[in-house]
């Protein structure tokens, strides 16, 4: 009689004991926000650096759009979806450059030795009103087994009721950290952290270092309320985004990825200065 488990059961133990981390690497943090179409490449370089040096296996990058994917989506109001025909050139626009930053991106990592292999998520993805309703995930897994980095972006993407939307990089972690069972999400943005109001136009006092998941839907209810808490903007989105994924037991932990080496750290699990989200 033989050991061995059957071959089915041996894959889906594996991958169940496999961790996976899911990092996003912020619109803001990668390019210079004010300036259209302008990637920070010395913060890409740095960040492709930090990657490699934190040796992990099993990684999967997303990035945001930051001054590539933005404007032209705003101009073109391509997440309102499709109203009218002159929308087709920014639906298109927005995919191209979102792919030149990827290319950047992608470019940077293979430079420092990662294996990175770019996914376009509108090749894989279609959402339902916005959120993701088809992913056909199977590339995604394949390139994982092999040893490769998936990188992805936030994209413009087609949707079976508006015609196309914007499928943002924050829906995206979400989706891909529960699909793929990852254990962590970790969050690079140019603050150092969740606080209680955005400490880029008032206060940076009170960084939350940690928070439940109970205590993060009181604080978005007290956010609906307008009370003691002014989380907006795109923190905002992450937070609402990052709920699903944290219901099933994945951490979340969001730093400064404009400081060096937080996001070392934070793929390390060595201390560091950001705030961690978890279920219980
Ligand atoms: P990215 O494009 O890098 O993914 P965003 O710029 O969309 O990130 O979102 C991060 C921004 O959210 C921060 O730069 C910060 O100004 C803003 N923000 C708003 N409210 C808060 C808050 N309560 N705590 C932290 N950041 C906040």
């Amino acid at each position: 009689m033989s050991l061995e488990k059957p071959a089915s059961e041996r894959k889906s133990r594996s991958r169940l004991e496999r961790k996976l981390t899911v990092l996003k690497l912020g619109g803001s943090v990668i390019t210079v926000k004010e300036n259209p179409k302008t990637p920070n490449i010395q913060a890409i370089q740095r960040l492709a650096n930090e990657i490699i040096r934190a040796k992990i296996r099993n990684l999967i990058v997303v990035h945001g759009g930051g001054s590539f994917g933005h404007p032209l989506a705003d101009q073109y109001s391509i997440k309102e979806g499709f109203k009218k025909k002159t929308q087709i050139e920014g639906f298109s626009l927005t995919h191209q450059a979102m792919l030149e930053l990827n290319k950047l991106v992608v470019d940077a990592f293979i430079r420092q030795g990662i294996p990175a292999f770019a996914i376009s998520p509108s090749s894989c993805i279609i959402t339902e009103a916005g959120r993701i309703k088809i992913f056909y995930n199977s590339p995604l897994a394949k390139l994982l087994a092999m040893g490769c980095v998936p990188v992805l972006f936030g994209d413009a993407i087609l949707d079976t009721e508006i015609g196309f939307t914007i499928l943002s990089g924050d829906q995206l972690v979400s989706a891909l950290a529960t699909r793929f069972n990852a254990d962590k999400i970790v969050l690079g943005v140019d603050v150092d952290g969740l606080y209680p109001r955005d400490p880029k136009t008032g206060s940076s006092k009170g960084l939350i270092e940690q928070i439940t998941l109970r205590k993060l839907k009181n604080m978005m209810v007290d956010i609906g309320r307008a009370k003691t808490v002014d989380v907006t903007g795109g923190m905002l989105g992450k937070i609402s985004e990052l709920i699903p994924a944290i219901t099933c037991d994945v951490q979340a932990l969001i730093v400064n990825a404009s400081k060096q080496d937080n996001v070392y750290k934070a793929l390390k699990g060595e201390t560091v200065v950001g705030t961690l989200i978890r279920k219980k």
